[in-house]
């Protein structure tokens, strides 16, 4: 192999780890988990500069009740690769993003986003009702 030959080779490898440092896709076997909708359209909306799209479609979850959402929520964060977690930080703009977390006087929680869009929301702790025995169970007489 020629000096000249062994430079071009090298380059080309460089220029390939160039184009994976730019690379903002999520890893093919590790598709986002977002659960809200709101998530999943901003995270679609971040293309990547090499690739466009960044994922085909979101990992599927079970339904739950969410008390904190994904991009609030740091716990997912040593369970994944890098280019995860690299993928996830770009998905919500800080122009609208993070959410802010409002506890309403009635109890029920909102996310709201900085340019006032509400995400999510959770109703108010049920009332704690008093016992009152249904009337219209009373035997015919
Ligand atoms: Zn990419």
């Amino acid at each position: 192999m020629t000096l000249k030959n062994r430079l071009s080779k090298l380059e080309k490898a460089k220029r390939g780890i160039t184009a994976e440092a730019d690379c903002l896709c999520f890893p093919p076997d590790e598709p986002p988990f977002l659960e809200l909708r709101a998530e999943a359209e901003a995270a679609k909306s971040v293309l990547c500069p090499l690739h466009g799209e960044r994922f085909s479609r979101v990992a599927p979850h079970n339904y739950r009740v969410i008390d904190l959402p994904v991009h609030l929520d740091p716990s997912w964060r040593n369970q994944r690769s890098p280019q995860y977690i690299k993928a996830m930080d770009v998905s919500f703009p800080s122009d609208r993003w993070p959410s802010t977390k409002i506890v309403e006087p009635d109890g029920a929680v909102r996310f709201v986003l900085k340019d006032g869009t509400e995400i999510h929301r959770l109703d108010p702790p049920p009332e704690i009702l008093e016992y009152k025995a249904p009337t219209d169970w009373e035997q015919p007489s």
